[in-house]
């Protein structure tokens, strides 16, 4: 497998408060499925996804009224906002003007050099970036035409197309994404881009699929790429609402130890040892963790015979016991707390730690 760790040494850039790329941490991205115009269903949803832990997100730009909706959108939400424009650079313009912290749209789709000089100049003018935004799906023709289908030579080619296009014009607050729906195309074609220039990357598997399969299916190759060291936001793009898209981020990210600021669970997954209603606890507690905002790992498991030394890396957690639950720490069991209560008990015990850990 290659080396590359290429997340901590792109250029940073600035996207409202957050800076991208260098050694900050991997920005969660998600993306609205409202219609952009319609402003209280799209500040709705946004808030729902800032609640989940969503830190920037995208809305499409298909149409003036959308445009129009971008000061008002902007003015009620607390993460940057990224619009996504296809081809029209005057939309581009008026989403600029309206506020946007990121655009999305491929320089070298908008027709004539003034379309795009204008683009730039707008962008530079209110310090913000552009992300290029690479998709196997619709590569440029001169492209698929020399490589007779979508390959990730392709892939990077058309994104040094557009990333040329903006530094002709001295602009470097880029951004690029690969997505591809097949997974091996997509990770093939990051690494060629982690290879080939320093602008930090946008994550993601496209099209995935639903809730579950397209979940597996973007962790499969989102894992590759970070374990080497690729990317600087990511987004899991899925067919169902787009909190799950958030959460699955999440979870991808902590798996990595690449969140910060989110709790992990353990849990076994039971055996014909088990003492407790397993299943249960184990998701009651996922969903108490989820709202804590520091690194900390809780265990559960099912009976006490390896599981507290197995979960050693836990900061706490409980194991079944006959009518009894043993809260451990660090592998260590450090007192016996009766079955009906073992639960609070944890509860009360992960709410010390979180604490004691803010306090570090
Ligand atoms: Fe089985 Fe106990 Fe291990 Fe859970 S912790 S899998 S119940 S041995």
């Amino acid at each position: 497998m290659p080396e590359i760790t290429h997340r901590t040494r792109t250029r940073k850039v600035k996207v409202g408060n957050l800076t991208i790329g260098g050694s900050n941490e991997l920005i969660i991205q998600s993306m609205t499925t409202t219609k952009t115009h319609d402003v209280e269903a799209t500040v709705a949803e946004i808030h729902r996804l800032e609640e989940a832990g969503c830190q920037m997100v995208r809305v499409a730009c298909p149409d003036n009224r959308a445009a129009e909706a971008i000061p008002e959108i902007k003015k009620r939400i607390n993460i940057p906002l990224v619009v996504d424009i296809h081809f029209n650079y005057k939309l581009a313009l008026k989403a600029i003007e309206g506020g946007a912290d990121k655009i999305r749209i491929n320089p070298g789709n908008i027709g004539k050099r003034e379309n795009v000089e204008a683009v730039v100049n707008a962008a530079k003018a209110k310090g913000i970036p552009i992300r290029i935004g690479v998709n196997a799906g619709s590569l440029e023709k001169h492209i698929l035409d020399k490589y007779g289908y979508p390959t990730a030579d392709g892939m990077l080619e058309s994104a040094l197309h557009h990333i040329k296009i903006l530094e002709d014009l001295d602009f470097h607050d880029i951004i690029v994404s690969m997505k591809a729906s097949d997974i091996n195309l997509a990770i093939e074609a990051y690494e060629k881009a982690a290879r080939a220039f320093d602008y930090p990357l946008h994550l993601g598997i496209t099209e995935s699929g639903t809730k579950f399969s397209g979940s597996i299916k973007s962790a499969a190759g989102l894992g590759v790429l970070l374990h080497e060291g690729i990317g600087n936001t990511l987004r899991i793009s899925l067919s169902t609402d787009p909190v799950d898209e958030v959460k699955v981020c999440r979870e991808l990210l902590k798996s990595f130890g690449l969140a910060s600021n989110a709790a992990t669970l353990i849990s076994c997954p039971t055996c014909g040892r088990i003492q407790i209603n397993l299943i249960k606890i184990a998701n009651e507690v996922e969903e108490y963790i989820s709202t804590i905002k520091v690194p900390i790992k809780v265990a559960v498991l099912g009976c006490a015979v390896n599981g507290p030394g197995e979960a050693r890396e836990a900061d706490i957690g409980i194991a079944g016991g006959n009518g009894e639950g043993l809260l451990f720490r660090h592998g260590e069991i450090i007192r016996k707390v009766p079955e009906d209560v073992m639960v609070e008990e944890l509860k009360v015990e992960i709410d010390k730690i979180a604490q004691e850990y803010a306090e570090k």
